[in-house]
């Protein structure tokens, strides 16, 4: 079921997209060669528990055991933090996270360069950002959720990039994951409509060679079948008649 949101609700998801911004500032502010990817998550939720009535919205969602979700070169996404994952110079690091107050979620994701990082991966970076971007910009009352996915895969693709199929973004609110989906792929004009007071969460998946996936062993880290490299960027959006807000930001 699509759920439209009050003013009320968008302003408390604002408030708790806030916070997931701050969080993955902190984390690019922090994040060096060295550190582990349980470091990591350490600082996130100490940083989202220290906001009155804030909880991480990943920890014991679906069974997943942390704050973030850490997905390092070619992990995808829902890379589980470890201690026995450190960060190396000249890694990517997508970083998503979630944050539950109030009755509502908001969910942004960034991947970080550790360190000096190759052309390509600064390259993929750099894309993957503009497909986010290009998404967005999709996102107002009377467009379709084909609009976005094809503004984020021709940006993608022009580049010569992969855009992953498996994975796609998401309604939010109440719950963490509610319909529609949002692909990012698609035709212009397809799909369902976009409203004003929906939100929803759209998040380009993007691979440096084919978009194929596998998932690993753990049950939750998804991998680029070739070993390519893959970034993540991801903002919560509210749907208006004056275009989108970004709900994720500072
Ligand atoms: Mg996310
Ligand atoms: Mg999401």
């Amino acid at each position: 079921m699509i759920t439209i949101k009050s003013p009320r609700e968008i302003e408390i998801m604002a408030r708790a997209g806030r916070i997931v911004a701050e969080t993955l500032l902190l984390l690019r502010a922090e994040v060096r060669p060295g550190m582990s990817t349980e470091d990591m998550d350490q600082i996130a939720e100490a940083f989202i528990r220290s906001h009155p009535g804030a909880t991480p919205s990943f920890k014991g969602l679906y069974g997943f055991p942390k704050t973030l979700c850490t997905s390092i070169n070619e992990e995808i996404v829902h890379g589980i933090p470890s201690h026995a994952r450190v960060l190396r110079e000249g890694s990517i690091v997508s970083v998503d996270v979630g944050v539950y107050l109030e009755g509502l979620h908001a969910d942004s994701a960034t991947t970080i360069p550790v360190g000096e990082v190759s052309p390509e991966a600064a390259r993929l970076l750099q894309v993957t950002k503009r497909c986010l971007v290009a998404g967005v910009a999709q996102a107002s009352h009377g467009n379709y959720v084909g609009d976005i996915g094809h503004a984020v895969q021709q940006v993608a693709e022009a580049a010569g990039f992969g855009v992953v199929r498996e994975l796609v973004g998401h309604g939010i609110g109440s719950e963490f994951h509610e319909e529609p989906q949002i692909p990012n792929f698609g035709a212009p004009k397809r799909g369902r409509r976009l409203l004003d007071g929906m939100t929803v969460a759209i998040e380009p998946m993007i691979t440096a060679g084919s978009p194929v996936t596998k998932t690993l062993g753990d049950k939750w880290t998804v991998v680029t079948a070739d070993g390519s490299l893959s970034a993540h960027f991801e903002n919560t959006v509210a749907i208006t008649r004056d275009g989108p807000r970004i709900l994720t930001t500072v």
